[in-house]
């Protein structure tokens, strides 16, 4: 999906920040009506408000928490029929295993897998009938644990674990979907400056407290990659990666 030829309607999971964010000033600069999706309501008004006067785009803003099971619905009855999916939405949940409240690992889980397996599963079939569409997920380098840089780290099993799951499911439903009107895609960002460190689970990672000081890729680095390789039809991104080759080792 070529999205500087086409536009259509982009639906964007955790747009109030970051990342998601920035796929909503890429796609709102290329032409597409936006829905932005996040707990913060009131960081999706004003970034909706900004979008609509700089570029003239239809802009809906949906508050939801995708750990809560009425407002996936809500969120999956509105994926139905977008012509693109922007499963962005995350949560980390770092802290040592042993000591992590079942309640934070629920949550990640919920966030990280469940929501962006229904909105998934909400979205395509529309879009096969259309004839056209997209899924982007966000997954991380974290999900290769040690397959790629960075060796695994401690105090992330589960966040990525949840990582991985991205990647085998989007690999897994591309062979699925090949050859059909619909592509999907994982993109593989490594360390970027977005707030995501800051808002990481409530226990404190030993050793790390400064870790995150130094920045990291810029968040509009990973959108073009994404959707440069989108236009390309490529299933894997690696923003920043030199040799694409070596994920598919
Ligand atoms: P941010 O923390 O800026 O963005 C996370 C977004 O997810 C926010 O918009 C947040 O919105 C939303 N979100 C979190 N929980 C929920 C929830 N329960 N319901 C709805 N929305 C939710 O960080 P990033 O932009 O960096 O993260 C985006 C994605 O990139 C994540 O999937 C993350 O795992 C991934 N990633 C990030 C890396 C990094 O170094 N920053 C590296 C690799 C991958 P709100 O709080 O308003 O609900």
């Amino acid at each position: 999906l070529d999205t500087t030829k086409t536009t259509g309607t982009a639906l964007i999971t955790g747009a109030s920040s970051g990342i998601g964010a920035v796929y909503a000033r890429q796609l709102a600069e290329r032409g597409w009506g936006l829905v932005l999706v996040a707990r913060r309501g009131d960081r999706l008004e004003q970034l909706a408000a900004a979008l609509r006067d700089e570029h003239g785009v239809t802009v809906q803003t949906l508050t939801a928490d995708l750990s809560q099971a009425s407002d996936l619905t809500r969120v999956a009855a509105r994926a139905v029929d977008v012509d693109l999916l922007v499963n962005n939405a995350g949560i980390n949940g770092y802290g040592p295993f042993a000591q992590t409240e079942a309640d934070l690992l629920t949550q990640v889980l919920a966030v990280n897998v469940t929501a962006l397996t229904v909105l998934t599963r909400a979205a395509v079939p529309g879009m096969l009938t259309r004839g056209r569409g997209a899924v982007i997920s966000v997954a991380s380098l974290l999900a290769f644990a040690g397959s790629l840089p960075p060796d695994p780290l401690p105090h992330r099993a589960v966040y990525g674990g949840t990582k991985g799951y991205v990647v085998t499911f989007t690999r897994t439903l591309a062979a699925e979907l090949a050859g059909s009107p619909v592509s999907v895609q994982v993109v593989c960002p490594g360390l970027t400056a977005t707030e995501f460190h800051l808002t990481r689970g409530d226990l404190p990672v030993p050793g790390e407290e400064k870790v995150h000081d130094d920045g990291g890729m810029p968040p509009e680095d990973v959108v073009e990659a994404s959707l440069s390789a989108l236009r390309d039809g490529e299933t894997m991104c690696v923003p920043g990666l030199e040799d694409p080759a070596a994920v598919e080792a």
